[in-house]
């Protein structure tokens, strides 16, 4: 039986759901983009050679530049309005006109089916054929860092997305092509892009491959060739592969962060639409499942989730609901839909989850009509165990993140995953600290790619609350969680890392070129470091211990977004000092204090809303240094605050921060922390604003008073 005669699952479906009123959004927003690609009188020609879409971007102000049909010519900055003219950003907009003939096909491939849209479904034909006719003839090209070539992108990655977009395309409308036009959609399109897929599949685990293999897979299956389908789905680093090992135990993706998490994810399940209900259907696989439930557990307060790595937008629980109607379609868990009446922002009868800052998402996807199911059954247990998600502390030891929720909507984050390969920042053990969605000491993600702070600032450790050796990145290390606990005063989390051996999780199934290894081996040979941090009410401790087999420098880096409360001189004098071997420029009005240990005054910063109060101890003599650093977007400023020690053995350095949403905290506190280094390992701090504390760092709970 030809997948023509088969019925697809989806489709029906979203015929069912097109007759329901809750679906008329969704239904709306599609014959929107319908209209809109079927307005498009776009050519497409033999000399099409797609530029990478990071070049699209503003060099001044990170902009992303604004695509537009009828000018092919001019790339106009969405920012600051500045024209961008010559052959890169012209190539670019030729690879982005072809993302939009690809989804612009998926849309009018399904909008046609669901109104019987004949001219949009002849306008798909001639669109698939156009392609067939072209394919062969382009040109395979590219050379971005990272990336496997294209024919008609300049990387394998666009590739694969743009046939996944038409492969679920002539999968809906195959069996209204005659038998000549889907054997030339075939011959000319699907099988030439199947091989030169299988050409550059990518030897490793990473978000790419997944996309890669996913269509390989789909066009495998559409062009009923086992062969090329088992290609995609089996052997080492096929779709099979990416999903057992890139998908860490309680289901983060490796690559750490939900922005790459749900990248992977797309094109996994977009094949898995195509193989509903046949043979090669994927949903007894037990890591996508995972991949869903993980998530749940990592909604901060505000709705967002962690920005890290080298995630550039900030994202929200909105953004991933199209994958959550999914999943309640897939595997009827109560928690999904709860998930999507929060995104929605449905009333019922409970009171709906309080994300203080989100505002609720239309209901209007693809992927909620397609799979929307009813949402008006709660479910009260179900409701509960998501709100529990939200506002208790979370700790995975496998994905490597422990959040600790605090009062006034404080919220830490502490990493100490598995290395996250290409797209890992070299910060193990690094913290991200805000409240209610005011960053206060936040990880700051990345600028778009193609800025200069991306590789020259925000890929590096320096740009990162943790610690740096010798003012060089952290090799790649796996970091472990060594104890979390709920206790009756809060919450805490003890975690390490040391480089001690060169192993690591994903060692030998990621590729990392050797010009994009910045690194210094030999500066954290034989390094440990370990750091645990307690929350209570508003009061994050965060004790910090560095074992340094021999003479280094170590610094523990602080990135605080906010302005210092009182006259510049709290920091110290002006300096010339080296901060790292990172670009001086990055450093504005370098100051730098030296500090006997404890001698050192509270620091009150301002943030965008409310103070946060510093109180900084160190167990022996140390430099402050400190400069006003790039933020994100690009624009905003942080006060880097870098507590350097030089000498072997261990350091301890200690904070504790207050947040006060009020804003009443007045610089000049008086706050004396006295603290003394036991030779059992412990660090017994005697006097402090939380008064007494015995912290560790092998995993026992702090014990107060
Ligand atoms: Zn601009
Ligand atoms: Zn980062």
């Amino acid at each position: 039986m030809s997948p023509g005669q088969q019925h697809v699952g989806f489709l029906e479906r979203a015929c069912a759901n097109a007759r329901l009123p809750e679906f008329a959004p969704a239904l709306e927003r599609l014959r929107l983009k319908a209209e809109e690609a079927f307005a498009v009188r776009f050519r497409m020609s033999a000399g099409d050679r797609g530029e990478w879409g990071h070049y699209y971007h503003c060099r001044e102000d990170a902009g992303r530049l604004m695509f537009d049909w009828s000018r092919p010519r001019e790339h106009r900055c969405s920012v600051c309005g500045r024209v961008y003219t010559g052959q890169r950003y012209d190539a670019c907009w030729i690879g982005l006109a072809h993302h939009s003939m690809g989804t612009g096909a998926f849309h009018m491939a399904l909008c046609g089916s669901l109104d019987g849209r004949e001219d949009y479904i002849r306008r798909v034909r001639d669109i698939l054929l156009d392609y067939a006719r072209y394919y062969e003839g382009w040109e395979i090209h590219g050379d971005i860092p990272y990336n496997g070539p294209g024919k008609l992108f300049a990387q394998t990655l666009e590739e694969a997305h743009w046939i996944l977009e038409l492969g679920l395309a002539f999968l809906m409308l195959r069996s209204s092509f005659d038998a000549a036009e889907e054997e030339a959609v075939c011959r000319g399109l699907l099988r030439p892009c199947a091989d030169f897929l299988i050409a550059h599949k990518e030897a490793q685990i990473h978000n790419h491959a997944v996309l890669i293999t996913s269509a390989i897979s789909l066009l495998g299956f559409l062009l009923e060739d086992e062969e090329i389908h088992r290609a995609g789905l089996e052997g080492e680093y096929g779709l099979l592969d990416q999903l057992q090992r890139g998908v860490l135990e309680d289901g983060l993706w490796y690559e750490g962060v939900v922005h790459y998490h749900f990248y992977a994810l797309h094109p996994i399940l977009q094949y898995g639409w195509a193989v509903e209900n046949t043979p090669w259907d994927i949903r007894g696989m037990e890591p996508i499942r995972r991949m869903l439930d993980f998530p749940l557990r990592f909604i901060q307060p505000d709705g967002t989730f962690l920005r890290r790595h080298d995630a550039t937008s900030v994202v929200n629980i909105g953004t991933y609901a199209p994958y959550y109607e999914l999943g309640l379609a897939w595997f009827g868990d109560a928690r999904y839909r709860a998930y999507l009446r929060t995104a929605y922002g449905l009333e019922g009868a409970l009171p709906p989850l309080s994300l203080p800052g989100y505002r609720p998402m239309e209901r209007d996807s693809v992927f909620a009509l397609c799979f929307g199911m009813n949402l008006e059954a709660e479910d009260g247990e179900a409701m509960k165990e998501l709100r529990r998600f939200v506002e208790q502390p979370q700790s995975s030891a496998g994905s490597g993140l422990t959040r600790l929720p605090g009062a006034e909507g404080l919220h830490l984050t502490v990493k100490h995953g598995p290395f996250g390969g290409e797209h890992d920042h070299m910060d193990q053990l690094n913290l991200s600290l805000s409240a209610w969605g005011i960053p206060l000491l936040e990880d700051a993600g990345t600028v778009p790619y193609a800025m200069p702070l991306h590789y020259g600032w925000f890929k590096h450790t320096f740009s990162h609350n943790t610690v740096a050796v010798n003012g060089m990145d952290q090799p790649p290390a796996d970091g472990r969680r060594l104890g979390f606990g709920r206790e009756a005063w809060g919450s805490w989390v003890c975690a390490a890392v040391d480089w001690k051996q060169e192993d690591y999780l994903l060692k030998d199934c990621i590729v990392l070129p050797e010009e994009l290894r910045p690194w210094d081996e030999p500066s954290y040979q034989g390094v440990e470091l370990a750091r645990t941090c307690l929350v209570r009410d508003n009061w994050v401790v965060d004790a910090v211990k560095v074992h340094l087999p021999d003479r280094r420098q170590a610094d523990l880096l602080l990135h605080v977004d906010g302005t210092l409360e009182g006259t510049p001189d709290l920091l110290g004098e002006p300096t010339e000092e080296t901060f790292c071997r990172l670009d001086p420029a990055l450093f504005r009005n370098p100051r730098c204090l030296s500090l006997e240990p404890g001698a050192v005054k509270p620091l009150v910063w301002a943030a965008d809303k409310g103070k946060l109060t510093q109180y900084a101890w160190c167990s022996r003599p140390s430099t402050l240094l400190s400069a006003i650093t790039p933020g994100n977007p690009a624009g905003r400023r942080r006060h880097t605050l870098v507590r350097r020690v030089e000498g072997g053995g261990v350091t301890v350095f200690l904070h504790f921060f207050h947040y006060d949403a009020a804003g009443s905290a007045k610089c000049g506190l008086q706050g004396v922390i006295r603290a003394e280094l036991g030779e059992d390992g412990r660090l017994m701090v005697e006097e402090s604003p939380l008064g007494r504390i015995v912290l560790a760092w092998n995993g026992e709970a702090p014990v107060f008073g």
